[in-house]
């Protein structure tokens, strides 16, 4: 037997919220000579579920920057050392994937003996036929797309994707009714999850997720209808709702057919993610408000004129006429994500918002408020931007809380927000504190006294304009379809909307 061990570095709770380690046990379940078990971090967060040394194999599963050095302590507690280089031919081969690590698996690099670029789906049966023929000969991975070798030396690496979603809509599914039977006090509960779309047609300019996401795959509409048919007929029980997961479902051409399937023929409560204004209209709202949603999340993200720029074309008219037509649909609350602290934002810009959130509060409904700093991003065509300082987001942030037109209020802590810029954004020197960081408590003192002693990495990769004819660190990371020329051209496009003038270099 090959003992693999599928790592989340979180608790359980957490861990098991994420469709991705269900995803990889399912798809390392069927091979007969693999015994696959999940190791999370214990609830004192100093401890594991299970020694990572006991295995062949270890996959984490990396969905959130900041957890990189709980990779290292969940191997350091091992008694495994966190760097490839001091490891032998007796301990586990360490791989590591997730969104985080395709975007830039620079900071990680020193630690992973194989960093997977692209889908599960793909990726973990080819890594698995590979191990039985060539087992912990890491130089037998370097060829295959989506398989990238730091000890090898940066090699340009395409993103592997999965053409069609039929196979993952299945084991999504299947996962989330297990899920939902096995005790698991999780967000899922009965829920099936529904994975609609993969990839965004969007663009937003600042939306990585959109960007790594690609090319965009939509789940054939009918075999969702199938596969819900199946169980629901089976027994109410097993499912009592449906979750429909995808960056942007409202963008699915199937999306009103698959709404009212659900809803009006099944009868089925339905939840969706934050929605794209200007992809919704009454009846599309009048479905989700059918299928039992309660609070609807959009996304203006900034002042009219940054909300354009950045490739968010619709207006604050527009934004007031949902708000209506949500009310009018019986929705009482509603949830609005801004972004401050964006390249070429001016007082004027925060003034907007406030009109904005003015108006929409005069129409009589509950809004919660989250208020996040922008943190420049990988394979986006902001890429070469510096993030805002903490003057200019904290003042910002304040102007927003004070208004109190809302019922919460909420924003991304700035030091987490600096520490994940750093780790996104860095090289593999950036490795060193990752390292560091993991023998500290991680809690916000260490990260300050961290940022302090790397203050030369936070200036270099956060706080600084990249040449455009640079290499980024993460340049050798290929994401089809998008090619660097092409995110210059709307990098230069949004400078000029929002008067940022540069030398090209
Ligand atoms: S619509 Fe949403 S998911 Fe799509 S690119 Fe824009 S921000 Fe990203």
């Amino acid at each position: 037997m090959i003992k693999v061990a599928i790592a989340y570095p979180s608790s359980i709770r957490v861990a098991l919220q994420s469709l991705s380690v269900h995803i990889i046990r399912k798809l390392l379940s069927e091979y007969p000579n693999v015994y696959a078990d999940f190791v999370f971090i214990g609830n004192n967060g100093q401890s594991i579920t299970k020694s990572l040394k006991d295995f062949d194999v270890v996959i984490f599963s990396v969905h959130y920057e900041l957890d990189y050095p709980r990779i290292l302590k969940m191997m350091e507690i091992s008694g495994i050392n966190p760097y490839s280089s001091q490891r032998g031919i007796n301990d586990p081969l360490i791989v590591m994937g997730g969104p985080t690590l395709i975007a830039n698996p620079e900071p990680m690099a020193p630690f992973a003996d194989i960093i997977l670029i692209g889908d599960a789906e793909v990726l973990i049966p080819k890594f698995m036929e590979h191990y039985m023929e060539y087992g912990k000969d890491i130089e037998e991975y370097v060829n295959l797309t989506g398989f990238y070798i730091p000890s090898l030396g940066k090699h340009i690496v395409s993103k592997a994707f999965a053409k069609d979603l039929s196979y993952s809509i299945k084991l999504i599914h299947d996962t989330a009714i297990e899920l939902g039977l096995s005790n698991v006090k999780s967000v899922f509960s009965h829920s099936a999850i529904l994975e609609v779309m993969r990839g965004c047609p969007r663009g937003c300019l600042f939306c990585m997720e959109g960007f790594i996401g690609r090319p965009v795959r939509y789940a054939n509409i009918n075999s969702i209808k199938n596969i819900v048919l199946r169980d629901a007929n089976k027994d109410k029980k097993i499912i009592n709702g449906v979750s429909l997961m995808g960056l942007s479902v409202t963008d699915h051409p199937g999306f009103k057919d698959l709404m009212d399937f659900l809803v009006n023929n099944l009868g089925l409560s339905v939840s969706v993610p934050s929605l794209r204004v200007d992809s919704l209209d009454e009846d599309t709202i009048k479905l989700i408000v059918r299928g039992g949603q309660k609070v609807l999340t959009i996304a203006p993200e900034s002042s009219e004129r940054l909300r354009r720029a950045l490739g968010k074309g619709f207006s604050d008219d527009d934004i007031a006429s949902i708000v209506i037509s949500a009310m009018n649909a019986g929705i009482d609350h509603m949830k609005l994500y801004f972004m401050v602290g964006l390249p070429g934002e001016t007082n004027d810009d925060v003034e907007s918002i406030i009109n904005l959130l003015l108006r929409l509060k005069r129409l009589g409904i509950k809004y919660s408020l989250s208020v996040n700093p922008w943190i420049p991003k990988p394979h986006t065509p902001l890429q070469w931007l510096p993030m805002a300082s903490d003057d200019v987001i904290n003042s910002r942030v304040k102007v927003l809380e004070d208004l109190r037109t809302y019922i919460e209020f909420s924003t991304y802590n700035i030091l987490d927000a600096k520490v994940q810029a750093l780790l996104s954004l860095g090289d593999r020197d950036v490795g060193d504190l990752v390292f560091e960081a993991s023998l500290t408590g991680l809690d916000r003192g260490s990260w300050r006294r961290l940022l302090r002693k790397y203050e030369n990495l936070l200036n270099k990769y956060v706080y600084s304009w990249k040449p455009l004819n640079s290499e980024l660190p993460w340049s050798h990371i290929r994401i089809p379809g998008i090619e660097e020329q092409s995110l210059k051209v709307l990098l230069l496009r949004y400078l000029k909307e929002v008067n940022i003038s540069i030398s090209i270099n």
